[in-house]
């Protein structure tokens, strides 16, 4: 299938893009690596007058350390989170998730504020990074702010963006040094997309005990569901396989997802506890270096 025929605005600014997504509206969208909206403009599910390219912006790309978080660029392909040496030291959960996205191809391509901002419900990044207390850096004509994954994630394919905003960056606390974080998913086995995943962060006393955790579930819901539940269960006790087990086991008590084409409700609600507890062992054992 062809999309409709559209006009290609390449952008050399973010402050460009912004003024271009402003003066054209709802007639323009953003276009990065392509790998979801090209697809939808195929299936005519989209039909915008005009792509602003990203692309064609300086700066948007790689990954740095920032202060006390991790900056990921929102035109950072996915390959790169995967491959990035900070991310692997700082936040392997992260970089695993990356790792697991679709194919090559889609990882070179993709771009992590793609993924983000397309919210797709059954997308790897959104998980990982609401499970990480990431944050998103917006620019509109009238300036940046910061939003928070807890506060982003509306509804299906729905987020905190307004029409004329862009995220730029990605950011993501580095964890302190008895942390742990880890990604575990149940991939579709034909396009990769997320049926169950788990993005895990544990903070940990050197004595062993557990601090704080964030779990967040993907593909029981219309995006990533913080499994509060579980993270109440470990607060402030010895990570033993039994508290962990308990952990797991109400990973989807917050979730009511519907049947589809795949797997049943039941199912995967089954499967989120077992990816949990994939996820949570993982975390652990990193915590403990
Ligand atoms: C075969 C296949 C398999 C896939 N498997 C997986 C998978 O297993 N897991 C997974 O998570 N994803 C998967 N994907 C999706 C892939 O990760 C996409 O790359 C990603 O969802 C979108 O990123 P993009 O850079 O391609 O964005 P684009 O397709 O260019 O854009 C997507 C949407 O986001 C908007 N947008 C893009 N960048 C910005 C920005 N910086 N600010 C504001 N709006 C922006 C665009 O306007 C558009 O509406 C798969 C895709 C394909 C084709």
């Amino acid at each position: 299938m062809f999309p409709a025929s559209f006009g290609y605005l390449p952008a050399h600014s973010v402050e460009e893009a912004v003024r271009l997504l402003t003066e054209h509206g709802d007639d323009a969208k953003l276009l990065a690596g392509g790998h979801s909206l090209i697809p939808a403009m195929k299936l005519r599910l989209a039909s915008p007058r005009y792509l602003v390219d990203l692309g064609t912006v300086p700066g948007l790309r790689g990954v740095r350390v920032d202060g006390d978080a991790l900056a990921i660029g929102a035109l950072t392909v996915h390959a790169d989170v995967a491959s990035s040496d900070l991310a692997r030291k700082h936040l392997p959960g992260l970089a695993d998730a990356a790792s697991v996205i679709g194919d090559v191809q889609v990882r070179n391509r993709g771009t992590i504020g793609g993924s983000v901002a397309h919210a797709d419900p059954a997308a790897d990044f959104p998980v990982i990074l609401t499970a990480l207390n990431a944050s998103f850096v917006l620019q509109s004509p009238s300036g940046k702010r910061t939003v928070a994954a807890d506060d982003f994630f509306i509804d299906f394919y729905t987020t905190a963006l307004a029409p004329n905003e862009i995220l730029t960056e990605i950011r993501v606390p580095l964890p302190p040094s008895n942390a742990g974080t880890a990604y575990a998913k149940l991939g579709h086995p034909a396009s990769g997309y997320v049926v169950v995943s788990a993005g895990v962060l544990i903070n940990r006393q050197p004595s062993g005990s557990c601090v704080s955790a964030r779990i967040a579930i993907g593909g029981l819901g219309s995006g990533p569901i913080r499994a509060t539940a579980s993270e109440m269960e470990l607060q402030g006790k010895q990570l033993t396989p039994e508290v962990i087990a308990a952990a797991a086991s109400k990973a989807a008590e917050q979730t009511d997802p519907d049947d589809d084409s795949y797997a049943s409700a039941a199912y995967k609600r089954h499967m989120a506890t077992i990816y949990a507890l994939r996820a949570i062992e993982a975390a652990v054992r990193r915590s403990a270096g």
